[in-house]
């Protein structure tokens, strides 16, 4: 790599090195491997160390190569195309990981500016992001989610366990078989209902709600009434 001990005559000694070079090539190969393979650490340190060095130097080699190596990588496209489609795509995927990562850095230090930026956005969209959520929420799908957000927020507002999860609230309702826990009447409309309320402490939870019809829910006895049999002997919620 340095010239320095042999500036005397440096394109004749270049010359003999790589004839020498050319000539043991695997050789030298194999050696060189053997020799990274036994010194890992070493390497690696000696290439933290020079990193700078290492890159002004693979920069040089490659300004100086540049026409050489453009050459040589057109000639293995036309000979490997699937090859290179392949390794296109690789380093397509590696760059978009990086950008990726580099991005998840880039918002960790600078949680304050994005958390400015996102009050900034909602207080100039306020108007766009209601009507969103409006309809959003209008959607029959949707309408029992926002629904179940709203009973779970209600239990984490005073710190109380809130797993319960949708599939968990469709697992319920059938259990109740679609009926009211309180009346057993099968209304249109099945809320969900916290049986120990969250103002004494209920949290929502799996076991703690149950389907009731709205004139059942608005009922204000709450935790005092008496809950219909679970459709299928799962009493005891
Ligand atoms: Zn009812």
């Amino acid at each position: 790599m340095q010239q320095s001990e042999e500036s005397s005559n440096p394109s004749r000694s270049q010359a003999r090195s790589r004839s020498y070079y050319l000539r043991h090539q695997e050789e030298l190969k194999h050696k060189n491997r053997e020799y990274h393979a036994l010194n890992k650490d070493k390497v690696l340190a000696y290439r933290a160390a020079n990193r700078d060095k290492r890159k002004e130097y693979q920069r040089q080699w490659h300004l100086k190569h540049k026409e050489h190596e453009a050459a040589y990588a057109k000639q293995r496209r036309l000979l490997f195309p699937e090859k290179t489609r392949l390794i296109s795509r690789r380093s397509q995927e590696k760059r978009k990981e990086a950008a990726r990562a580099a991005m998840k850095i880039w918002r960790q230090s600078h949680t304050e500016e994005l958390r400015e930026n996102l009050v900034r956005w909602r207080e100039a969209n306020k108007e766009h992001i209601r009507d969103y959520a409006l309809a959003y929420r209008a959607r029959p799908e949707n309408k029992e989610r926002h629904a179940l957000n709203q009973r779970r927020r209600k239990a984490l507002l005073r710190s109380l366990p809130a797993t319960l999860t949708f599939a968990e609230w469709k697992e319920i309702k059938a259990a109740y078989d679609y009926c009211c826990a309180y009346c057993g009447e099968k209304p249109e409309v099945l809320s969900m209902d916290h049986v120990i309320p969250v103002s004494r402490g209920g949290g929502t939870t799996k076991d703690n709600i149950v389907p009731a019809c709205l004139p059942c829910n608005r009922q204000k006895n709450a935790g005092t009434r008496a809950l219909m049999r679970v459709v299928g002997g799962n009493e005891g919620r």
